[in-house]
């Protein structure tokens, strides 16, 4: 039946997009040699072709950007800022965002969390990939943890209450961190409706969109968020590229996220032997040291990429796969799959499950032995949401990424995730 679906769905959807790496073989324990089955998205996507070609086709001309005379330069100048135009353009953006070139979400979200007024206060779900669960209290902003929501409108009433209990109120600097779509579960947040919450008592919202920007149209003048944040990696460009795009404001006010030159509009010596800067605004502020201009236009080519593929289109496709895959594991069971929200709730191409009686850890190693698909098992670096989801509060934190100590047959301490895109 589940063949049928994809036979019968429309022509669009039986050319994806061509991604590098389906074409690899790899050897099983057999002896015998398979094309290899990523399944692994969510952690960095295979880049597209057309990517690839683009990267390859520009870089004998690349040369450092903004300050060169050459030919080379000025080229290069010109494509790094027709990037910044085409992720602005991607994602949407109102008159007056900006787009600044980081190294992925992670770095994205520590840039803020530098940038934001001083004593503002941060709200997240403790369901939170690391990215965005830590960079706050460790730069030393109070942060109110919520507990794991099992509805959406769990969610939105936790989040209404605690900006009311606030004893801060209102006038405060407040900021709510929240995830597009969770990297464990693949499970969609109701985004618009928290920022409508967050924005009625005052405070600003902040997306990690790393798992919901390769799958679904994000418009952040519709969802009216302040902030977006991705990964290029995980957006079928390759590693080293990420974008944090949004308010002007508060990232114009701020201390620039590094101190070096590009950032620094202006350093004089002064009369007692100290030197004045003055910095940048804009987003050359916050991108000091030369930028990764490869890495740029890798993100801005792939984001024409889905563009022109039509990410409706790609949902759809992506949908039929996910319910042949939910439908699939469903007959098996064995097989407990890992939700927040629900047999129901929506998700991207991200499903993480366990298997009774089998340790993650050697299921997905068998996976990749025997039938050379690659999937990834551990906490998935949300490591709260992990042990919420397997009951396992009580047992010892382990290591993110680490064997699962348990034998076949106990309760899993890890989870297996499965998870693909529009390739
Ligand atoms: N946020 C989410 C939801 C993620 O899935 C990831 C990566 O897995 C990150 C943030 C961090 O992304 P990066 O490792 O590219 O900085």
């Amino acid at each position: 039946a589940a063949a049928t679906t994809v036979t019968a769905a429309p022509a669009a959807f039986a050319e994806p997009l061509a991604v590098l790496g389906s074409e690899v073989e790899v050897p099983l324990v057999s002896g015998e040699k398979v094309g290899y089955a990523a399944l692994d998205y969510a952690a960095s996507a295979p880049a597209l072709r057309r990517v690839w070609d683009d990267v390859a086709a520009y870089a004998p001309y690349y040369g450092s950007v903004h300050r060169g005379a050459g030919y080379l330069s000025q080229l290069s100048t010109e494509l790094y800022e027709q990037s910044r135009q085409a992720v602005a353009d991607f994602l949407d953006l109102r008159e007056g965002d900006q787009v600044v070139f980081t190294r992925a979400t992670t770095d994205s979200l520590n840039l803020l969390a530098g940038a934001v007024p001083a004593g503002t206060r941060v709200f997240a779900f403790e369901t939170e990939h690391h990215a965005s669960l830590l960079p706050w209290q460790q730069a030393g902003l109070a942060v109110t943890y919520l507990r794991a929501p099992r509805s959406h409108a769990e969610a939105v009433a936790a989040l209404d209450a605690a900006l009311a209990a606030d004893p801060a109120g209102p006038d405060a600097p407040r900021l709510l961190c929240v995830t597009g779509a969770s990297n464990v579960t693949g499970e969609l947040w109701p985004i618009a409706e928290l920022t409508g919450t967050a924005h009625r008592h005052g405070a600003r919202v902040v997306v990690d969109a790393a798992q919901l920007a390769p799958h679904h149209r994000v418009s952040v003048r519709e969802l009216d968020v302040d902030w977006i944040a991705f990964s290029g990696h995980k957006l079928y460009a390759p590693f080293g590229a990420g974008v944090l795009a949004g308010r002007a404001d508060w990232l114009d006010a701020a201390e620039p996220y590094l101190a070096g030159g590009g950032a620094s509009r202006t350093v004089a010596r002064q009369a007692d032997g100290s030197v004045a800067v003055e910095w940048h605004r804009g987003p050359a502020r916050h991108e000091a040291g030369s930028p990764n201009v490869i890495g740029a236009y890798a993100i801005a080519s792939a984001c024409r990429a889905l563009t022109e593929a039509g990410l409706d289109a790609l949902r759809e496709r992506e949908e039929l796969l996910i319910e042949r895959l939910t439908e699939g594991l469903a007959a098996v069971p064995e097989v407990r799959v890992l939700s927040l929200f629900g047999a129901d709730a929506a998700r991207v191409g991200v499903l993480s499950f366990v298997v009774r009686g089998w340790n993650s850890s050697h299921f997905s190693a068998a996976l990749s032995a025997e039938y050379g698909i690659g999937v990834r098992d551990g906490l998935f670096c949300a490591h709260p949401l992990v042990r919420t989801l397997l009951g396992s509060e009580d047992t010892a934190p382990s290591e993110c990424g680490a064997p699962e100590p348990s034998l076949p047959g106990e309760r899993s301490l890890n989870a297996i995730r499965v998870s693909f895109g529009a390739g």
